[in-house]
């Protein structure tokens, strides 16, 4: 009995894989559907620079506006694109989507920042520079008015290549971030190495600031390495005022999180700015 128990477990296993397996393999063939119906929207969310108070940029945050599930998130959905090989198309969507948006808020008077997040094989396509050229030509955007994120993990893969194409970007005069900054597996030397110009501190770190010593400790020291090696430093996860207020003790340049608001489209964050009076600034006027 205990036997057959076994394999009636292992055979309950098998099937349950097999049923995740088909909704993963149906999730993909409707992505791929979604990809060249232009299903892909952006939430954006704000990025406050916490010396004069204004927001200077919002980061780009990607949804998939299913047809049926409507709203899904980004974790259900960059994993299958990225081991199906779609993670090209997809970023160049998001980011043909985001310039044009820039784009009409430039027109309107609104001079943020976009930043736009990068995946690991993005960063292995040597073509992608040329591409976010031709995109930021096409929008009239300057490339200062663009901002990349890419994570440590990325630079795990193949280094010297990774390190090319960022470098190529940065010549553009596109800024670059390390996203989660302290989560990854690096070591201190890519710092030394990268072309980067923020650091992006982990909201692990970041949400209980106020409240927890060693958060406080890392926080106070990520801020001191960044300015140290002439870099910004960008907290994220800021979820009270409290934390914001600490930030701001500690010299943190910018902030983002739920505290200043959740990722919006575009016509709500409008409004929330609008509603706050919080102004955008055009950030080379703000001196960081
Ligand atoms: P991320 O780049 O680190 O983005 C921040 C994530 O934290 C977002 O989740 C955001 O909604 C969430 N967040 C913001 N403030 C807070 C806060 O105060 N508390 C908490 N608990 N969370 C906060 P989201 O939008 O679900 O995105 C998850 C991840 O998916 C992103 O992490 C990024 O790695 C990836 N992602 C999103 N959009 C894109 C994209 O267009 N391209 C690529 N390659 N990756 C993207
Ligand atoms: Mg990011
Ligand atoms: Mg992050
Ligand atoms: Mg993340």
């Amino acid at each position: 009995v205990a036997k057959n128990d076994h394999r009636g477990v292992a055979l309950a296993t098998g099937a349950a894989d097999d049923v995740a397996g088909r909704q993963r393999l149906t999730t993909l063939e409707e992505l791929r559907v979604g990809l060249d119906r232009g299903e892909l929207a952006l939430h954006y969310q704000p990025q406050m620079h916490l010396a004069s108070g204004t927001v200077t940029g919002v980061e780009a945050l990607v949804r998939w506006d299913h047809p049926r599930r409507g709203l899904v998130f980004p974790d259900v959905f960059l994993p299958l694109a990225e081991h199906a090989g779609l993670m090209g198309r997809l970023t160049l969507q998001v980011l043909d989507i985001a310039l044009a948006q820039s784009r009409d808020w430039r027109a309107d008077g609104l001079d943020l920042v976009v930043a736009v997040n990068l995946s690991a094989s993005n960063l292995q396509d040597t073509t992608l520079p040329g591409h976010v050229a031709d995109a930021l030509s096409r929008y009239e955007v300057p490339p200062a008015a663009l901002h990349l994120e890419v994570t440590e993990e990325i630079l795990m893969r193949d280094a010297a290549r990774a390190t090319a194409v960022l470098e190529e970007l940065r010549e553009m005069g596109v800024r670059l971030a390390v996203d989660d900054y302290g989560t990854g597996y690096s070591s201190l030397a890519y710092l030394h190495a990268l072309p980067v110009d923020d650091l992006k501190l982990d909201r692990a770190f970041v949400t209980h600031c106020d409240t927890d010593p060693r958060s406080a400790a890392i926080v106070k020291s990520t801020v001191e390495l960044a300015h140290n090696l002439g870099m910004r430093m960008i907290a994220e996860g800021v979820e009270s005022e409290a934390a914001l207020d600490r930030l701001r003790d500690w010299d943190c340049d910018l902030v983002q999180g739920y505290h200043l608001s959740r990722p919006l489209p575009a016509d709500r964050f409008t409004a929330w700015l609008a509603e706050r009076h919080i102004f955008a600034q055009v950030p080379s006027e703000i001196d960081t």
